[in-house]
């Protein structure tokens, strides 16, 4: 019988997971089926369990389930332990389900493939939201110098800094706050780029040479940046390349083979212009 996946979120109908795994199924010659599913907001877990029950092998979990598939998940790998949250379910030999989190390594990937350096660089991080907890850890593994958050409820990013103090030089600050600093790389992890925002930023926070990446992504460049153009970054990139990056750990976690994900990025930005 053919390998079941699925994504489960709410709303589902944007997702673009089955597509990017469709591709990635042809690439490696695999099979298995990749479907989407909407789940009402109080039935991840029944709906889970179900899946599973019925020979499922791999979920990923997109918003709001992340934090509910983090306490469905028996065992967790070491950065869905310290994100606090899931986005890749797997059925293991042993019968026994677990939780990864692959959004932050995706965009880390993604920062590789465009030729980006951390380490050693000073990263500023907008957002203390699910997906910025996601990306903490792996943007520390690199080693950059310092990482400060900054979020417009100031509060939680201070959390995120207490949280992840261990693995590395974390701040918190408000956006008010950053006025004075500046930065190598700036990373939009807000949704205000979904609704045409962007937040308060000072001017000036941009070093020479900087790079700045949007979660987000769209067939145009976000209102974010836009901003970092016009404030002098030298690399611009959106969140295409981490949502195929997490998924391509999804796919390694699931089958164990590496896709390639330049040609599915290629693909998927074709089509975000077709459709312009
Ligand atoms: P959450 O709802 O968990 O967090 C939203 C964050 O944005 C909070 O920090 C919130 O601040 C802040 N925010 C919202 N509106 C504004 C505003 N107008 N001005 C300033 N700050 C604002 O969302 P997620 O973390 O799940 O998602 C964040 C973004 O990342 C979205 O754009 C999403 O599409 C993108 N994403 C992309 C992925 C990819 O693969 N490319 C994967 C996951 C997410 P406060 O705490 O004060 O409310």
């Amino acid at each position: 019988m053919t390998d079941q996946y699925a994504v489960f979120g709410n709303p589902i109908n944007h997702s673009k997971s089955p597509a990017i795994h469709r591709q990635f199924a042809e690439q490696t010659g695999q099979d298995l089926h990749y479907a989407k599913h909407l789940v009402a907001e109080d039935e991840f877990v029944k709906t889970a369990q179900a899946f599973f029950a019925e020979g499922g092998k791999g979920l990923n979990v997109t918003v709001p389930f992340k934090i509910e598939a983090f306490h469905f998940a028996q065992e967790l790998t070491p950065r869905a332990q310290c994100a606090g949250a899931v986005n890749t379910l797997a059925l293991q030999a042993d019968g026994k389900i677990l939780g990864d989190n692959t959004d932050g390594i995706g965009m880390v990937h993604d920062m590789h493939n465009l030729g980006w350096e951390l380490q050693g660089k000073r990263i500023l991080i907008l957002g203390a939201g699910g997906a910025v907890r996601g990306i903490i850890q792996p943007v520390l593994a690199e080693q950059p110098a310092q990482v400060v958050i900054a979020n417009r409820t100031v509060s939680k990013a201070e959390e995120l800094a207490a949280h992840f103090h261990d693995l590395g030089d974390v701040q918190a600050r408000s956006f008010e706050r950053l006025a004075g600093e500046s930065f190598d790389v700036v990373i939009n992890g807000t949704s205000a780029s979904l609704g045409g925002d962007l937040p308060p930023l000072p001017k000036g926070l941009l070093n020479p040479n900087a790079s700045c990446y949007d979660l987000m992504y769209g067939a145009e460049p976000t209102v974010f940046l836009k901003w970092a153009a016009e404030q002098g970054a030298v690399k611009l990139a959106d969140g295409l390349g981490m949502l195929i990056g997490q998924a391509a750990e999804a796919f390694y976690l699931w089958r164990q083979i590496r896709p390639e994900v330049i040609p599915v990025i290629t693909a998927l930005r074709r089509q975000l212009a077709e459709k312009k």
